[in-house]
């Protein structure tokens, strides 16, 4: 069981604020898209009373939580604008990186940000900039953007490590100048090595966490690079018997994303098959 399994540091303190939330503001109380990527917790928030919506136009009154990603700049106008009482668990984490990039485009630097471009956080961080922003996922979108005489790179919080690597060597013989900020937050980077190091060991390896989640998404593809008998699942009830019988050793981590009792079921379900 990796030490590391389950939520990060930026989640738990989102949770906490949304669960603060439903007791000091009930009714009316939302979340700009699911607080988290595990629609498991968000089923719990919501029996709680607190409701996803996708736009902040379908919020006509009451107080509005900013998840972990943050928002773009257009929707933050938005909700003040409308008066709403907002509620910001928006990670320090990714508000660093919202920064930089901040910072980087006002001393003239083109920007990359190595993410993925239909994640909340990276849509929300590239908002913040009106043009001179690429999001690029893999070495060869590099190579057809480039060259450039000032570059700037940063990453979305979760990207793998290995893959920022790359992208940043590519980009030193593509510009004149680069400027990087490594932007990949540490839990991360802890979660990710520990899983490599985990799935180096065992014959199985279990991820724990949404479907919809970019993290938990990666951890399952890194350990499969390692052990492909690595299987991402969201709940205990996913296990199939067969991917343990003749295993004697079973890795098990979780996204960020992931609440820890779901981790503890899947924990007590793997040890029922096993018989342990
Ligand atoms: S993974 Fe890191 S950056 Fe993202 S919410 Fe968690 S602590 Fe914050």
């Amino acid at each position: 069981m990796a030490k590391s399994a389950g939520f990060c540091f930026g989640v738990k303190r989102a949770m906490d604020m949304a669960l603060e939330a439903a007791k000091r503001f009930p009714g009316h109380l939302y979340t700009l898209g699911p607080l988290i990527h595990n629609p498991q917790a968000v089923e719990y928030l919501d029996q709680l009373g607190i409701k996803v919506r996708d736009r902040v136009e379908s919020i006509l009154k009451g107080t509005v939580i900013f998840r972990s990603h943050g928002v773009s700049l257009r929707d933050f106008k938005k909700a003040r604008e409308k008066g709403l009482h907002i509620i910001d668990a928006t990670c320090p984490i990714v508000k660093r990186a919202r920064f930089f990039v901040k910072f980087l485009h006002r001393h003239g630097y083109s920007l990359l940000i190595v993410g993925d471009p239909h994640h909340p956080e990276v849509e929300a961080i590239q908002s913040y900039i009106d043009k001179g922003v690429e999001v690029v996922e893999d070495v060869e979108a590099v190579k057809r953007l480039g060259p450039w005489e000032k570059l700037g790179i940063i990453a979305q919080t979760t990207q793998s490590f290995g893959l920022f690597k790359e992208i940043v060597a590519t980009s030193l013989e593509m510009a004149k100048e680069t400027r990087v900020f490594n932007t990949i937050c540490h839990a991360t980077t802890i979660r990710q090595k520990e899983a490599v190091e985990i799935a180096k060991k065992v014959e199985c390896m279990i991820v724990v966490g949404g479907y919809n989640s970019g993290n938990t998404q990666r951890l399952a593809g890194i350990c499969r690079e390692i052990q492909p008998h690595t299987y991402h699942i969201e709940t205990a009830r996913e296990i199939n018997p067969r991917w343990l019988a003749k295993v004697e050793k079973v890795g098990l981590t979780a996204g960020a994303s992931t609440p820890s009792w779901i981790i503890s079921e899947v924990e007590v379900e793997v040890r029922r098959i096993k018989g342990l």
